[in-house]
């Protein structure tokens, strides 16, 4: 999978979507992804990156983003209450599987692997911030990445 490294303020893209070439009708905002520093680094406010993208891409993405949520939502308060029930019945295996289990989800989602995941399946582009100055982009596409590489300047 084709990947660069950009400097955000500079970041550039074609007048086509990234994941089936066709005229691009609106933008998606993709949330850069930070990695682990999310739970070590400063708060900062992800960067957000307007990729001019289909309607049919920017339909699915977000609706994908809804389904996501909720999905993550009650597995996380299931996992919760799993673990309260089988603690309560004295299945402490079982209660610190379902804890686990709803840790796990609720700390993967903050590194935004789970949205990474989905920009890159439904839009054909994720991104992830590897500092303020410094971008990683991966592409799924690439006749897009070409195109891309045309007019951007690779740090
Ligand atoms: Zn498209």
């Amino acid at each position: 999978m084709p990947s660069a490294l950009v400097n955000p303020s500079t970041l550039r893209f074609p007048r086509k979507c990234p994941h089936c070439g066709r005229k691009p009708e609106g933008t998606y905002a993709v949330a850069a992804m930070r990695g682990l520093d999310v739970f070590f680094g400063d708060y900062a406010v992800p960067l957000l990156i307007d990729v001019p993208v289909c309607r049919a891409a920017f339909d699915r993405r977000r609706a994908a983003a809804v389904a996501a949520l909720v999905s993550v939502l009650v597995l996380i308060a299931a996992g919760g209450t799993g673990a309260l029930v089988f603690a309560f019945k004295g299945a402490w295996i079982a209660a610190a599987l379902s804890g686990g289990m709803a840790i796990a989800l609720a700390l993967g989602g903050r590194t935004g692997w789970d949205a990474g995941l989905l920009d890159r399946a439904l839009l054909g582009l994720s991104a992830r911030s590897e500092s303020s100055t410094r971008l990683r982009l991966r592409f799924t596409n690439e006749r897009y990445f070409s195109e891309w590489t045309s007019i951007n300047r690779s740090l």
